[in-house]
């Protein structure tokens, strides 16, 4: 839960003298689904890598008081910044719960699983039934459908407490009713969240976000609601193509 926002301004990343972002500005703000578009190689991942200490950049990259850039990665983490990946980042061998308990920092022994309900922590409970996943709980992680293994993402950060989720295309790969299902998933986390959608999406894109934020060869191009951007001639030149 956060009543902070993140403000990015100027943000530069420089790959030994290739400018892959280039002075990039936007903010997000909790309640609302922010999406960042853009062609392949127009900085999407960059911003998201610069902001969560992977990558280093210059600027500013603040959540509320604090400055995110220069800090290291788990620093980062600490302070309520998350983030998945375009191929989800679980532990196939693992139970969903164990993968939860990773995420909270616990360990819990495979002997242990059939009395998992007993020791469910109220955070995982909690996470698990916004992702939908509470029948999955002794389901190894391998199993699970594409989506739910990205739902599964989404709640170890919802266990972590993370108050800024940053989520590189997350809907690559669904089918329709799961698409859905994480729109509407991120629109519930949204509430008291900040939510950063890094999408190729278009139609989701157009359904889900309250802000978009169009990103042309490492600048902003547009910024505003779906009709704003939709309406910008630049963008129609460059990306959406209608
Ligand atoms: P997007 O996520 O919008 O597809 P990226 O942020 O992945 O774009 O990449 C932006 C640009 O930076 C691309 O031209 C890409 O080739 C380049 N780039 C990304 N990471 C590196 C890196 N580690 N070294 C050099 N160039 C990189």
């Amino acid at each position: 839960m956060t009543d902070a926002s993140l403000v990015v301004t100027d943000l530069r990343v420089e790959f030994s003298g290739f400018v892959a972002v280039g002075g990039v500005s936007f903010d997000a703000h909790p309640g609302e689904v922010r999406f960042l578009i853009g062609p392949n190689g127009a900085g999407k991942t960059t911003c998201i890598d610069a902001i969560t200490g992977l990558t280093k950049g210059t600027g500013s990259a603040r959540l509320g008081e604090k400055e995110l850039l220069g800090r290291q990665v788990h620093k980062i983490v600490r302070l309520g910044v998350g983030r998945t990946f375009q191929t989800a980042s679980v532990f196939d061998e693992l139970t969903v719960l164990q993968n939860l308990d990773i995420a909270a920092g616990r360990h819990r022994p495979a002997i242990s699983l059939l009395r998992a309900r007993r020791g469910v922590d109220p955070a995982i409970e909690r996470a698990l039934e916004e992702t939908g996943l509470a029948g999955e709980l002794t389901t190894p992680a391998g199993i699970l459908s594409h989506g739910q293994k990205q739902w599964l993402e989404i709640a170890m950060l919802l266990v972590q407490d993370a108050k800024v989720l940053l989520l590189d295309e997350p809907v690559a790969g669904m089918s329709q009713d799961e698409r859905t299902a994480t729109g509407e998933l991120l629109q519930r986390i949204a509430a008291k969240r900040i939510v950063l959608v890094v999408e190729h999406d278009m139609d989701f894109m157009r359904r889900y976000a309250t802000r978009v934020t169009v990103l042309h060869q490492g600048r902003v191009l547009s910024q505003g609601t779906v009709a704003e951007v939709q309406a910008d001639p630049r963008v129609q030149e460059v990306y959406l193509g209608t």
